[in-house]
């Protein structure tokens, strides 16, 4: 695993921003962000420092199979562009073999709650997902919709609040089966796909 961030640093380094900005590191306000940002952006990037595989383990045999689907997980993560959030829902679908495994959505959340915790941008964020329920469940097929607001789009640049961005990982059957992937995404998005 990564070694622990060094809080000093990043406290220096807010220090840096801070001066750089104009402001005045004395005033009241600012007496103690530092070190109070130092400690959340720890807390934000605590996924680098686990592993995210870990929360799938312990995933039950399902003797019937299915497919199973876990919708609107919420997520929140940081675009590493901008170090501003980007945050909203992951929906999951996964075929388990007959008789394979099945991990409860506690789990899944926990593993999307892990992956989302670092600098990241969201399409890798989709892959990962999708790469730890493959390396956990060795399901048949995997397929990962996260639909995300930017605040690096909604409070600059193009000043789009509210969009939406999608992104899609298929993998297995799902990723070969292209009737089955617009069946699949219609169920994870609730609509049918393109609508
Ligand atoms: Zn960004």
């Amino acid at each position: 695993m990564e070694l622990e961030p060094d809080l000093s640093l990043v406290e220096e380094g807010v220090r840096l921003i801070l001066r750089g900005l104009g402001e005045d590191l004395g005033r009241e306000g600012l007496r103690d962000t530092p070190s109070r940002v130092a400690r959340m952006l720890a807390e934000l990037t605590s996924g680098m420092r686990e592993n995210a595989l870990a929360h799938l383990e312990g995933a039950v045999e399902a003797p019937g199979g299915g497919l199973v689907v876990v919708r609107s997980l919420p997520f929140y993560s940081l675009c590493e562009h901008h170090l501003l959030p980007f945050f909203g829902r992951a929906h999951v679908a996964y075929l388990p073999p007959p008789g394979g495994r099945v991990a409860g959505v506690s789990k899944v959340a926990r593993a999307v709650e892990s992956v989302s915790k670092k600098l990241q941008v969201q399409e890798r964020m989709t892959e990962e997902i999708a790469t730890l329920l493959e390396g956990a469940l060795f399901p048949e097929g995997v397929m990962v919709v996260l639909e995300a607001e930017h605040l690096c789009m909604s409070m600059r640049g193009v000043r789009k609040p509210g969009h939406l961005m999608v992104t899609a990982a298929a993998r297995g059957r799902f990723e070969k089966d292209s009737a089955l992937r617009r069946e699949v995404l219609g169920l994870l998005l609730g609509r049918p796909p393109g609508d």
